[in-house]
């Protein structure tokens, strides 16, 4: 099949085999509403279980599996994707939105993920140390956790979902993977790469459906040992009180509300450069993307005319027109509460410098223009996620301030500063309550191979993705031993 045209029939990928759902659902192309991207089967709570039984029972082959067979399968699948990134990115952009360039770069972050994850299934670490005890021997060892659900938002439809499940079938673990219901088409197309690599059946599952039932039957279910989900806050506290009552692993990725620093000493170009693309860049649909801009008041009435001289030039569009920089709103729902936070920012005081009108464009897409307002750190528009192309800007008095400022929020996922100081820059990175610091870059752009993951209101248990990604994927045994 080719992904420029309608998927047929998207199934779910249950014990092996592809099942027609309860009902059916469809994804629209936010570029342009007139077109099916897909259709697909959806689950109910029955389904969802046949599929964490299936996963249960595949469990204790595939968690003794060799190193060499888990490293051959995400080999498998990250060359696979790798190969197909510009068909698979094009179907990314259709179904989310995002611009081609950055569709494309998120496919091929994913097959990068698998690839990296084929390596570290060969070297899985333990330790080994001396007792306490006379003629006894010590080692702490590593296994699977077991059963894992995974959760995701639709935001990054391949490289979240390949962060979770890579891992997890690197150490050992089966899966069921419930996509956003915004975005299954990406979904089913991962599952399909991933049901030809050679897995045994039921290792690997996919159920497609509603959060709150599909999504819930994983959270509710004991036979899932751990569950990793990325989303809003809200979903994640009430997942988090499910599973810490049921004494299930639990890591949650959730939202952020992320400051960029500007010093007066920064380089305006770079700082300006950072700015646009933390801020609006995916359309500002990222957890880590620059939502509060904190500039010294040296600099403050300059940089704003320049980041509203800049703003004035994104080119809004289409995801696959060529020269388009910053694409649709991902559906109409998102595209209602962005309205709304226009709304009340006016109405708190905030000064709209630009930007927020919907736009028309060729086809009938969620267009809107980027929005910036001057705002004071108690308006609700610099406090609370919007996840959408809206910005504010806060005035500092100095660094001192511009930190406090910065650390003055219930979220800590990443922190930026622009600066061209060594001392502040250094200050910044020990004393910014997050979990990714950021100098002279956008918020939002990060590693693979490194840990992901925030602080306080952001983030629930251990980091995601690099070797840390073990942490949550295995369990350490200790065991002690005399001859
Ligand atoms: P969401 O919380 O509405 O949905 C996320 C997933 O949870 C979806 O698959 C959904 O179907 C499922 N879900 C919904 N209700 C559920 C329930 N009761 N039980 C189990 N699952 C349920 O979030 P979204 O709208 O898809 O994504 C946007 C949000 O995700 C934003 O708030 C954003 O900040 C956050 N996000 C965070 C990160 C991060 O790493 N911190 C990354 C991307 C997105």
């Amino acid at each position: 099949m080719k992904f420029g045209e309608l998927p047929q029939n998207a199934r779910q990928y249950i014990n092996g085999r592809w099942e027609t759902g309860v009902t059916t659902g469809i994804s629209q192309n936010p570029s342009d509403t007139r077109e099916v991207v897909a259709e697909y089967a959806r689950a109910d709570r029955n389904q969802t279980e046949l599929a964490i039984r299936a996963a249960a029972e595949a469990l204790p082959h595939w968690s003794h599996s060799t190193p060499q067979r888990r490293a051959d399968v995400l080999d498998h699948i990250g060359t696979e994707i790798l190969a197909r990134k510009a068909e698979l990115g094009l179907l990314l952009a259709r179904e989310e939105g995002k611009t081609l360039p950055e569709a494309i770069a998120e496919v091929a972050r994913a097959g990068q993920i698998f690839k990296f994850f084929a390596g570290e299934a060969l070297r899985v670490q333990g330790e080994s140390m001396a007792s306490v005890r006379p003629g006894v021997q010590v080692d702490v060892t590593r296994e699977p956790v077991g059963v894992v659900g995974i959760i995701a938002p639709w935001n990054f439809p391949f490289a979240i979902p390949a962060w979770k499940i890579a891992p997890a079938l690197a150490y050992g673990n089966s899966v069921i993977f419930k996509p956003a219901e915004l975005v299954p088409a990406c979904g089913w197309a991962l599952a399909e790469i991933i049901s030809r690599s050679g897995l045994p059946a039921g290792v690997f599952n996919l159920v497609m459906g509603s959060g709150r039932e599909v999504g819930q039957a994983l959270v509710d279910s004991p036979r899932v040992h751990a569950l990793s989900f990325t989303g809003s806050v809200a979903t994640g506290e009430r997942i988090l009180q499910t599973t810490a009552a049921r004494r299930a692993k639990v890591q949650l990725e959730m939202g952020g509300k992320n400051p960029l620093i500007v010093l007066a000493d920064a380089d305006m170009d770079q700082a300006v450069d950072c700015a646009v693309q933390g801020a609006y860049f995916s359309t500002g649909q990222r957890c880590t993307a620059s939502s509060r801009l904190i500039v010294e008041t040296g600099v403050h009435d300059a940089f704003v005319a320049r980041l509203r001289q800049r703003m004035a030039a994104l080119k809004v569009g289409h995801a696959l027109d060529r020269d388009t920089e910053m694409g649709p709103v991902v559906d109409r729902s998102q595209m209602e509460q962005n309205q709304a936070w226009l709304e009340i920012a006016r109405a708190e005081g905030a000064e709209h410098i630009w930007g927020g009108d919907l736009l028309e464009r060729a086809t009938p897409g969620h267009y809107m223009s980027p929005a910036l307002f001057l705002a004071k750190p108690e308006h609700r528009v610099a406090r609370e996620e919007i996840f959408g192309p809206v910005a504010c800007v806060l005035r500092a008095d100095n660094y001192e301030h511009a930190l406090a400022l910065a650390n003055d929020t219930p979220f800590g996922l990443c922190a930026g500063i622009c600066t061209t100081s060594l001392k502040q820059a250094m200050h910044f990175k020990r004393h910014a309550e997050v979990g990714m610091t950021m100098v002279n870059l956008p918020t939002a752009g990060v590693d693979y191979h490194v840990p992901f993951g925030g602080r306080k209101g952001s983030s629930y248990g251990p980091r995601e993705q690099g070797r840390y990604a073990a942490e949550f994927y295995t369990t350490a045994k200790t065991g002690y031993m005399r001859a």
